[in-house]
């Protein structure tokens, strides 16, 4: 049986996961605090995915860069990809909090979405 170890994000206690596979298949976990952590488990194993926030670049907007975040998890082997894609952006203000700044990014069914209202610099 494979063995492997994951650090849960579930929450911000992050228990220490040791993770026993079968054929590709969660059999057990170990160090969950709670059922959180067995389906964080199951989703790494399976389809590891994150959360991704970061910036991209905004013309005449009173701020220079827009802060911007995934709508759901991501999957984490496209990542670096989505950077590459995002850094090419650069929308214009102005720009409301939630609007999509990327549809379907890299044909997952994800959204990057604006975490901020940006007014335009009159
Ligand atoms: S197993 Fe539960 S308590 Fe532990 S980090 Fe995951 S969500 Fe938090």
């Amino acid at each position: 049986m494979e063995t492997r170890k994951f650090t849960c994000l579930g929450c911000p206690v992050g228990c220490s996961l040791t993770v026993y596979i079968e054929n590709g298949e969660v059999e057990k976990v170990e160090g969950n605090q709670c059922n959180i952590g067995i389906d964080f488990a199951k989703q790494e194993v399976k389809d590891p995915r994150r959360k991704v926030a970061t910036t991209v670049k905004i013309k005449n907007g009173v701020h220079p860069l827009l802060p911007v975040y995934t709508d759901a998890p991501f999957p984490k082997n496209l990542i670096f990809k989505l950077m590459d894609e995002l850094r090419k952006i650069e929308v214009d203000a102005p720009v409301k909090m939630d609007d999509i700044i990327l549809e379907n990014a890299l044909g997952t069914g994800v959204n990057i979405r604006a975490s901020r209202s940006i007014r335009k610099n009159e």
